[in-house]
């Protein structure tokens, strides 16, 4: 039997059930559908698809060349590929955004209809959202006893699986709408990409060895090392994880091969990968999660949209050292470390009162790791909107954030080199800096770095103003 295996966001040989259940069915046929039609609003933003094209190169190679390309509604064109390919029988594992589910119910619907044989499997996630639920068949809307009662509690998730040994690939057909990967036009026109694609392997080889990388030098101190941005103590797989070069089950499992049952590092590694299960479980009970307010009362909060303050946020041009590094890393990186996400996040939306959809849709655009269920419940976690939210009276400050995470300034001169000079005293607040020490580090605010382009006491006042302004309930 020919089976036509539709990968998606599972981009890898190894631990792919779906994959298994075509190469045991008989000749392989694997096919990648660029779907800009379905995805509408939510379209992959530019960093991703560098980062896809890379991946879908990688992945080629491994299927020896047998990847077929299309671009396209994949409702559509799935039903014409069986049919020129005399195809029987099409196999993918699931993906969670709710357009994606909307479509691929779709296409299970109609190809059944026709007695084509249509299966879909879990490569995605260590527990599906439909699995986990409280004992009165509620979902749950806080993360401990999700994590704790309902993912622990419930069956350990499925043990990686192993690369099906002798896979045989269909007969490769030119067919009516194939393209070249190059067709599918994921680089931009102009290369600004190569900064930030040179210090990743992309592609499941390089997805192993920086697993292996992380096991053999991070996770022995990932509690206390994951809030430090300048040490190696986290594990940067969130790429990985989303376009699926690693399933979270061989990361799982890995990591406990490791380090002892128990151990305060495995735990909180685990835990972390347990928040990414959770964004997908409430985007997957809450379908308008990437837009709405889930905390309906939020709905009448006084948002101010500064184009100015948004582009000086974006370009990393704030005036705030420890906020402008994070924005330039993600920028020149397409990566951000985890603690800056929540600093240059609550400067966006407290700080600067902008509105949580503007921080969402550039760490969209520039994420090397932007996955619409995880990216969506952070930016309402650290807005105050979300299920299980920061409280929004919670306002980091990002000059003892950055005293606190980033002491010696090695993070943050690197992302802001024009404060190399700058002693550590005043690194983070350098306008507080005498004219003779700014002289000496040889900056000029506002002309070399920026004056702040807010006052962090009044935009606090602000901002809790405008939240006690809140109805009290929704
Ligand atoms: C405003 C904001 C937006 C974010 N947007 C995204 C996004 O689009 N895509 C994304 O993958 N992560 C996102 N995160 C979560 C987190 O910052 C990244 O997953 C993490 O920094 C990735 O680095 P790492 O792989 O080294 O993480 P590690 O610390 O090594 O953690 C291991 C894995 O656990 C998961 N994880 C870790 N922290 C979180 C978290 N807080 N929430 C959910 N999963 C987590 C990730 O899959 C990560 O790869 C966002 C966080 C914030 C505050």
């Amino acid at each position: 039997m020919k089976t036509i295996m539709w990968f998606r966001q599972d981009l890898r040989l190894n631990d792919n059930p779906a994959l298994i259940e075509a190469a045991n069915s008989g000749r392989v046929m694997p096919i990648y559908i660029l779907d800009d039609i379905n995805s509408l609003s939510h379209k992959m933003g530019a960093a991703s698809r560098v980062w896809l094209h890379y991946s879908l190169i990688e992945l080629n190679k491994t299927l020896n060349g047998n990847l077929t390309f299309f671009k396209g509604a994949a409702d559509k064109l799935i039903p014409e590929i069986i049919e020129e390919t005399q195809t029987e029988k099409i196999v993918w594992n699931r993906c969670y955004e709710p357009w994606r589910i909307d479509r691929d119910t779709r296409i299970k619907k109609q190809l059944k209809e026709t007695k084509i044989g249509v299966k879909s499997f879990n490569g995605s996630l260590l527990w599906e959202p439909q699995q986990i639920q409280k004992s009165d068949g509620t979902h749950y809307r806080v993360f401990t006893p999700f994590y704790r009662k309902g993912c622990l509690g419930a069956a350990p998730p499925r043990a990686p699986e192993a690369l099906p040994s002798n896979i045989q690939f269909a007969e490769k057909l030119n067919l009516a709408k194939d393209c070249t990967l190059e067709e599918l036009e994921l680089l931009p026109k102009q290369a600004w990409y190569h900064s930030m694609i040179k210090d990743w392997k992309i592609g499941e080889v390089g997805a192993r060895d920086s697993l292996n990388e992380f096991l053999t030098k991070g996770i022995s101190s990932y509690k206390s090392g994951r809030n430090i941005p300048s040490q190696k103590s986290v594990s940067r797989l969130s790429p990985r994880l989303h376009f699926g070069e690693l399933s979270p089950n061989q990361i799982w499992y890995s990591a406990q091969q490791m380090l002892e049952p128990g151990d305060t590092n495995l735990d909180c590694f685990l835990s972390e990968l347990g928040w990414r299960e959770f964004s997908h479980h409430l985007h997957f009970h809450y379908p308008s999660l990437a837009n709405e307010n889930l905390n309906a009362k939020f709905n009448a909060f006084s948002w101010k949209t500064t184009i100015e303050s948004l582009k000086a946020w974006q370009k990393g041009m704030t005036g705030y050292p420890i906020v402008d590094a994070g924005m330039r890393e993600l920028y020149q990186t397409g990566y951000m470390h985890n603690r800056l996400r929540m600093v240059v996040g609550s400067f966006l939306v407290k700080n600067l009162l902008q509105h949580w959809h503007h921080g969402r849709d550039w760490f969209h655009n520039c994420l090397v790791d932007a996955d619409l269920c995880v990216n969506s419940a952070s930016w309402q976690w650290i807005a105050g909107c979300g299920a299980d939210a920061a409280p929004y009276f919670r306002i980091f400050n990002p000059v003892t954030q950055g005293e606190k995470f980033d002491s010696e300034g090695h993070y943050t001169k690197k992302w802001v080199p024009e404060l190399t000079n700058m002693p550590k005293k005043y690194l983070f607040c350098p306008w507080q800096a005498p004219s003779e020490i700014l002289e000496e580090s040889g900056v000029q605010l506002g002309k070399t770095y920026p004056m702040p382009i807010v006052d962090l006491k009044v935009s606090r006042e602000l901002a809790l103003q405008a939240f006690s302004d809140l109805p009290k309930t929704a």
